[in-house]
């Protein structure tokens, strides 16, 4: 099956007893038993729900794993897979990262005993030179957020392999249409499936896709254990948005093409990241590792000020300034006061995140009036 018919069809069957072609939301905490632990294959909705398991095996496909399991967040999901680390091991992970990420390795497993070093990841020299015997995890994020920095997957999945290390890739920003790092040798793929794949801003989700038994295994044992598991609302609406995957983003992706290149072209603007762009530093790698550029992009106004960011977001009409992205509606945002404020000043500033950066998360609205929005706003 090719992409987009995944998005339609992937592990998805009609519901046994009445054909509907859309899974039922099982709104149930338990399950009638036959007798004690003679079931139908479900025996507690924290440990499984049918709706859940249609949007898993849905995840899976996509991404061209064997399994996934979902969570009630991104960061549930993230929390859940950095359980499977002990006291003492070390991560390796980018230094331009969701500042949510940040946050929970730094204020949660730091404090349990794991290390954390944060590199530049596009310089596979400096990855390198990170690890130690310690080491067991890679945690890459590409494109970067909010520089849009890429990093090459194969590469450092090969480095990691060689020194017996399991790598993730938060695949949040370039959704499996356009990037599926599983086929680049990664291990295991964490979904944000708030942004892209549910796609309409209106329900908080996270996924993780692998077919690493060991990896899939004690993620089970934390939906179980821990618990963070989403309701089945939830996954019906990840999964009715991920029908449209295919069509959201291309449309946001040819919209944001346009946007990068009037940007780059306008007086008052600074610089542009968009890996679209043949002056993005990575933009061969891009080509190459992604099958089109994404629709986010970032850019700094001339004047690097943190009140010339302010005062341009405000002014904005179509673009709404919130956080998030992946949605159907344009967004536009300031990391360095809002996903980023959690990260230390001279942190940031030494990731490059300058003052005036302003972070847009394109739409599928008519390109003609997102470009208008953005120059009347200048
Ligand atoms: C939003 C986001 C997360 C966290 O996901 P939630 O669903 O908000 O918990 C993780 N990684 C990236 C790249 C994100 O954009």
């Amino acid at each position: 099956m090719k992409f987009n018919t995944k998005t339609i069809h992937a592990g998805q069957k009609p519901e046994e007893t009445s054909g509907a072609v859309m899974p039922p939301i099982f709104q149930t905490s338990t399950y009638a038993q036959e007798a004690p632990n003679k079931h139908k294959g479900y025996d507690y909705a924290r440990v499984g729900n049918p709706t859940r398991t249609a949007l898993e095996q849905m995840i899976a496909g996509l991404e061209g794993a064997d399994e996934a399991a979902c969570f009630s967040s991104g960061v549930a999901a993230m929390d859940a897979l950095m359980k499977m680390l002990r006291p003492g091991d070390h991560v390796v992970t980018t230094n331009d990262l969701y500042g949510g990420s940040y946050r929970l390795f730094t204020k949660v497993f730091e404090p349990y005993g794991i290390d954390f070093t944060f590199v530049d990841m596009t310089d596979i020299g400096k990855v390198e030179s990170a690890i130690t015997d310690q080491t067991k995890l890679m945690w890459i994020e590409t494109p970067t957020n909010p520089l849009l920095r890429v990093v090459d997957i194969k590469a450092l999945s090969d480095l990691a392999k060689e020194n017996d290390i399991l790598t993730v890739v938060d695949n949040t920003f370039a959704s499996p249409y356009l990037q599926r790092p599983l086929e680049l040798g990664a291990d295991a793929v964490l979904h944000s499936a708030t942004k892209y794949l549910a796609g309409h801003s209106d329900v908080i989700h996270g996924a993780v896709a692998s077919s690493n038994k060991e990896i899939m295994e004690n993620l089970r044992f934390q939906t179980k254990t821990s618990g963070a598991v989403p309701g089945p609302m939830d996954c019906y609406l990840t999964l009715r948005g991920i029908k449209t995957l295919s069509v959201r983003v291309q449309r946001s992706v040819e919209n944001a093409k346009q946007i990068a290149e009037f940007l780059d072209n306008h007086p008052k603007v600074g610089s542009v990241n968009y890996p679209g762009l043949p002056s993005h530093p990575q933009h061969e790698l891009a080509s190459r590792q992604m099958d089109d550029f994404g629709a986010m992009l970032s850019f700094t106004l001339k004047d690097d000020s943190i009140e010339a960011a302010v005062n341009f977001m405000s002014n904005t009409e179509i673009f709404t300034l919130a956080e998030s992205l992946g949605g159907v509606e344009s967004l536009i945002s300031h990391p360095a006061s809002m996903t980023h404020g959690s990260i230390p000043k001279e942190v940031r500033e030494k990731a490059g995140l300058q003052d005036s950066l302003i972070r847009i998360s394109v739409g599928i609205e008519d390109a003609e009036d997102l470009i208008a929005d953005l120059d009347q706003a200048f």
